[in-house]
């Protein structure tokens, strides 16, 4: 969509007289100017401290939002359906937070605004074309980010931009805290808490209402892209995440989890059940946290309310809000550590010889261990993009250091990619911890790819509902069918006085399948696999 110049002038002319008198503030021309906020992750309105700073004292404010190629077009040859960087689940995720976005903006009076192609190109085109004067974006710990932003900061300095880049994503400054330590990050959750105290409250304010959008000029602004409009067709049904993205989903989410103050109250991890999947034993907030739909800072004063309102609570690092300190904690070591996502040359990590075992690391992946516990959570991983921890733990020290010896790095890769929770510090963070890299060492403590399923699943629900494979096996009709079998065989036998032939067994076996086809359909897939 083109808009024209004139249009769109006399629109946001009216619109801005409107903002400005309706917050009593008046517009003199000195104040006039255009700031543009840069939206990355922080998906979100609620405690949004870029988005709050660029409306003041602002004429016109243009939230934009640059779809990168890399991240979103159909890449052939990756392992699975997405881009070069996301499977598709991610990708899908990432539409919906941008479609509620946008429309929670529009309730304010604005509008987000997609551009397509390299994120500093067009960033600075559109610096340079709207005359911005105020730069606001959160601050990223991540590489990729870092080095973006500085390049955004170096071209803002020299035209003379003001750029505010606040820290919102975590709950601390990991900065802050890696200086308190002497400069570099502590290498213990414990003293981590000590150093790190009281994160800051989320923004009080609600923005009710934003200045304009201002005259985009010659740009064309795209909509929020379907996941057919990106190039993918062939998707189906069954392979797409149950979790919705979105800011109002994550409210939506974190509201319902609250509303049991019992259970937050009583929370305690690792305790929970990996297995449940139909009501997961955790929050599934994850997803919400890392694309910033929800702001952690408000996370964590919601927890603290419902501390609040009970006899007593659970403390970290097992509580709901120690979760949240495990999060920061894996910022500031990811931020504080160079080739944090590396073996060699992370100051961190024990060198190991892992191997780079191709047809090992596929078996993994594509769920084709043989041990159905394992399987099924790889199967959850591809379908869903969310395990729960503990599953996560099981099929981290099965690729590594307790069944295959495949480098953390190439599982690392793997989660990456599939995740709808795909976080640069966390996955790292937590991909070190399983193997026995660092953090934790005790090597002797590995999961069972058995007993552990077992104990959660023992009636293997878990499993036959991501492996439809073995739902072959599923015991009660496979078994009955044995049972049905063997009294036919049996009675055979007796009619016979023990001289069964050839001849009778086959007779037997026609007439047995030929009921099977009736009664199961089932059974003749466990009769092929058997076979
Ligand atoms: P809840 O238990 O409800 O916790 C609330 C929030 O606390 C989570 O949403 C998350 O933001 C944070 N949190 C919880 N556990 C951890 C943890 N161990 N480390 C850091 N933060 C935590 N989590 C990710 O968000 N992204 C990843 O890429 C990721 N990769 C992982 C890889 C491996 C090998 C393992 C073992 C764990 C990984 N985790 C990752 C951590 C953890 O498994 C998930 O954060 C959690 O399962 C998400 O579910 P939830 O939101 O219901 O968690």
């Amino acid at each position: 969509m083109r808009a024209s110049l004139s249009l769109s002038i006399t629109a946001s002319f009216s619109c801005s007289r409107f903002f400005f008198s309706s917050l009593h503030i008046s517009a003199s021309p000195s104040m006039a100017s255009n700031s543009l906020v840069w939206f990355r992750k922080g998906l979100r309105i609620h405690d949004n401290p870029a988005l709050d700073h660029a409306r003041r004292d602002s004429n016109h404010v243009y939230p934009v939002f640059i779809l990168d190629p890399h991240y979103l077009e159909p890449d052939p040859t990756a392992f699975s359906l997405g881009s070069s960087r996301s499977g598709l689940n991610r990708i899908q995720f990432l539409l919906e937070s941008l479609n509620d976005l946008d429309s929670s903006l529009r309730k304010l009076g604005s509008r987000l605004l997609l551009f397509r192609g390299d994120p500093i190109e067009v960033l600075i085109r559109l610096l340079k074309e709207w005359r911005i004067k105020k730069l606001c974006f959160e601050f990223d710990t991540e590489p990729y980010y870092q080095s973006l932003d500085n390049q955004v900061k170096d071209y803002a300095s020299e035209a003379g931009i003001e750029v505010f880049s606040p820290v919102s994503h975590t709950l601390f400054n990991p900065a802050d805290i890696i200086h308190k330590n002497g400069g570099r990050p502590p290498l213990s959750y414990q003293s981590f808490v000590k150093l790190a105290g009281q994160p800051p409250p989320p923004l009080s304010t609600e923005i009710s209402l934003l200045p304009p959008v201002g005259n985009v000029g010659n740009f064309e602004v795209l909509g929020v892209p379907s996941i057919k409009e990106l190039g993918y067709d062939d998707i189906r049904q069954d392979d797409v995440s149950p979790f919705r993205g979105g800011e109002s989903e994550a409210l939506k989410r974190l509201r319902l989890s609250l509303s049991d103050k019992e259970w937050v109250a009583n929370f305690e991890k690792p305790k929970g059940d990996p297995s449940a999947f139909l009501k997961p034993a955790t929050t599934v907030l994850s997803p919400y946290l890392k694309f910033g739909c929800l702001s952690s800072r408000y996370f964590y004063q919601c927890l603290q309310d419902v501390y609040k309102t009970v006899k007593k609570h659970t403390s970290p690092p097992v509580s709901l809000v120690g979760q949240l300190l495990w999060r920061d904690f894996f910022y500031c070591v990811a931020f504080g550590t160079p080739n944090f996502d590396k073996m060699k040359g992370n100051r961190v990590c024990k060198q190991i010889p892992w191997n780079d075992d191709d047809e090992l690391l596929v078996a993994w992946r594509e769920g084709q261990t043989g041990y159905p516990w394992i399987d099924a959570i790889m199967i959850q991983l591809k379908k869903w993009g969310w395990m729960h921890h503990l599953a996560r733990h099981c099929v981290a020290c099965f690729l590594t250091r307790g069944d295959l010896f495949v480098h953390w790095e190439r599982g690392r890769d793997v989660f990456e990619r599939l995740l709808i929770d795909s976080d640069w510090a966390i996955n790292n963070g937590n991909w070190l911890w399983l193997s026995c890299s660092s953090f934790f060492y005790q090597y002797n403590r590995i999961y069972s790819p058995t007993s552990f399923g077992k104990k959660y699943d023992p009636d293997g629900n878990y499993i036959r509902h991501f492996l439809p494979v073995l739902k072959v096996v599923a015991h009660d009709t496979a078994s009955k069918e044995c049972k049905r079998r063997i009294a036919e065989a049996y009675e055979l036998n007796r009619k016979m006085g023990g001289s069964v032939t050839g001849e009778d067994l086959k007779g037997l076996r026609r007439k047995l399948e030929g009921d099977q086809h009736k009664t199961s359909k089932l059974w003749g897939k466990k009769q092929k696999l058997i076979s």
